[in-house]
């Protein structure tokens, strides 16, 4: 097949646009979505100044999502005295592993030349994953205590690191997931919290000065295209699934959206495009009877509605298991 812009050899067909691209016009286009995403979010205060630049965060695993979305960055404002950007890693302490993907990122941030900071779940809570997986004293899925102190350790990092944005790396894929899981379970609320905390335009977001404020600019591109990005990019992304991955119903709700995109391609670009202006207006009619007070976790100081927060409680029950 023939790149329907240049002629070139072909290296992808997006049956949602119908369009084969060459490896450069699918490069740019990827680069160019990212980008767009990045100035209609208005993600980069029209405030900031090379005096008075921006701090971005980046959430970098290693995986090829984190990875594709720091090189953008880096391509797009390494040399942009309004904003300096951060690398933020965490060591779960998964054996076998996190070390590998923690080298994929220092491989990159040191390529890229930009900061990068490595956090572990040994020195932050005393625990690591690989035992909180085996004592399991809630019964959960590892996922489950994971992410608590995932965003624990983000929210707190992109604080200390004076963070004025958290960049993570989800994908078209993740997001339409996110999407459908917020409908099925038909929680409003919850899909209000999901456009303040991280979708849609910064003005329309509530403001919380309780959270740093997130973006996910890599949100248009579907999961096959970053992969394929970080191949043709030959970047060093790491892609050996976590042994404690367990995400049962959001597998089941990936399969789900594949097999509906094979047959009407576009589904997952619709699927988020309504999502969001569904989210913005349970938003908006949440916005003004929350009616969740937030008190300070009686352990750590963060905010909870409870004495303790959840990742308090989590890692008192993994030390009395
Ligand atoms: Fe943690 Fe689950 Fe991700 Fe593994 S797959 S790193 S346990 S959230």
């Amino acid at each position: 097949m023939e790149c329907d812009k240049c002629g070139r050899e072909a290296v992808m067909h997006a049956a949602y646009s119908g369009l084969h691209l060459c490896e450069r016009h699918f490069c740019g286009s990827v680069d160019k979505r990212v980008r767009r995403r990045i100035r209609e979010d208005g993600l980069l205060s029209p405030e900031a100044t090379p005096d008075d630049p921006e701090t971005w965060v980046i959430g970098l695993s290693g995986g090829k999502d984190s990875v594709v979305l720091t090189h953008i960055l880096a391509e797009t404002f390494g040399r942009d005295p309004r904003v300096e950007l951060v690398a933020l890693s965490i060591h779960e302490g998964i054996e076998g592993y996190r070390d590998a993907s923690l080298d994929a990122s220092e491989e990159l941030t040191a390529e890229l030349d930009i900061d990068h900071e490595i956090v572990t779940y040994a020195e932050e809570f005393d625990l690591r994953m690989d035992d909180v997986a085996a004592s399991d004293p809630e019964g959960m899925a590892p996922c489950a205590y994971c992410g608590v102190f995932r965003r624990d350790v983000l929210e707190r990092y992109a604080e200390a690191l004076d963070a004025d944005k958290l960049l993570t790396g989800h994908n078209l894929d993740d997001e339409a997931q996110t999407a459908l899981m917020n409908f099925f379970s038909g929680d409003l609320k919850q899909m209000a919290k999901h456009f303040d905390a991280s979708l849609g335009p910064f003005p329309d977001r509530a403001e919380s000065d309780r959270f740093v404020p997130r973006a996910k600019p890599l949100r248009d591109v579907p999961e096959k295209e970053v992969a394929l990005y970080a191949h043709l990019n030959d970047l060093p992304a790491h892609i050996t699934e976590c042994p404690h991955a367990s995400e049962a119903y959001r597998g089941e709700i990936q399969r789900l959206l594949l097999d509906v995109e094979e047959s009407h391609p576009g589904t997952r670009h619709s699927i988020l495009a309504g999502y969001e202006e569904l989210a913005e207006l349970a938003a908006i009619r949440y916005r003004d009877d929350d009616g969740e007070e937030f008190g300070e976790c009686d352990r750590c100081g963060a905010p909870t509605a409870r004495d303790l927060c959840r990742k308090c409680y989590l890692v008192e029950a993994v030390h009395e298991a």
